[in-house]
């Protein structure tokens, strides 16, 4: 199964990405760990994405194609991803779609995760994350260590005010015109009768309140 997870930064994708995954034995993809690793090694991929992600910017579509094209084609994804924060432009999701289809494959399900701005400024300005693994907690300081796997939790450079301003425009102007889309495409397979590999099944989450509970929602949502 691929399911593809949508939402403005601090939405629980990441979160419940994980669980999803987990769940069912198959692995994830986060562009933007991916990312934040390969600036951290200072590999060219990581010194042609640091500026954007500092600002808050998206990076161009051409490298997140091409870290999708990798990373769906290792044997470990042969039986679906979860793809966390991958999509988001258009041109990335007809990107996304062509490579999968090239493989045989689809996207089965979109999660569009919901959250009110204020909560999403609130949650990203309290946030702390690993550094190590990347695990994020909100309302935990800097410099502690993480539950997990006892790295270091640093603040995102991009979790500054002025980052994630852009962040929010960035999802705004780039990323929600990629439900419309895919919106489009499950209506189309509706009216042929038939759940093709053109039209994913897109499901609303009410990202705000517990997160059990929210993934209980979520996994409710992807058998349906
Ligand atoms: P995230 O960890 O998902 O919040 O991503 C952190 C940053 O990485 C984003 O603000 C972008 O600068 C960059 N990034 C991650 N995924 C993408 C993507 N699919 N398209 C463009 N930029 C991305």
């Amino acid at each position: 199964m691929n399911i593809v997870l949508l939402g403005p930064p601090g939405a629980g994708k990441g979160t419940q990405g994980e669980r999803i995954a987990k769940t069912l034995g198959i692995p994830k993809l986060a562009t933007g760990d991916v990312l934040r690793a390969a600036v951290a090694q200072g590999t060219p991929l990581g010194l042609a994405a640091k500026a954007a992600m500092e600002r808050g910017d998206l990076v161009p579509d051409s490298v997140i194609l091409g870290i999708m094209k990798e990373a769906l084609a290792l044997p470990s994804a042969s039986k679906g991803v979860v793809l966390d924060g991958v999509v988001r432009t258009v041109p990335q999701a007809e990107g996304l779609a062509r490579v999968l289809s090239e493989l045989g494959r689809g996207v089965d399900a979109v999660l569009l995760f919901e959250v009110g701005e204020d909560e999403l400024v609130r949650r990203l300005s309290a946030r702390a994350t690993c550094e190590s693994c990347q695990t994020p907690y909100t309302g935990r300081e800097p410099g502690t260590a993480c539950d997990k796997c006892g790295g270091k939790l640093v603040r995102r450079t991009d979790d500054e005010p002025e980052a994630i301003r852009s962040r929010m425009r960035a999802y705004h102007e780039q990323t929600e015109p990629v439900i419309e889309w895919y919106e489009r495409r499950a209506r189309k397979s509706d009216d042929a009768g038939a759940r093709d590999h053109n039209g994913p099944r897109v499901v609303r989450v009410n990202a705000l309140g517990n997160i059990d509970d929210i993934t209980k929602i979520v996994m409710k949502g992807l058998e349906g």
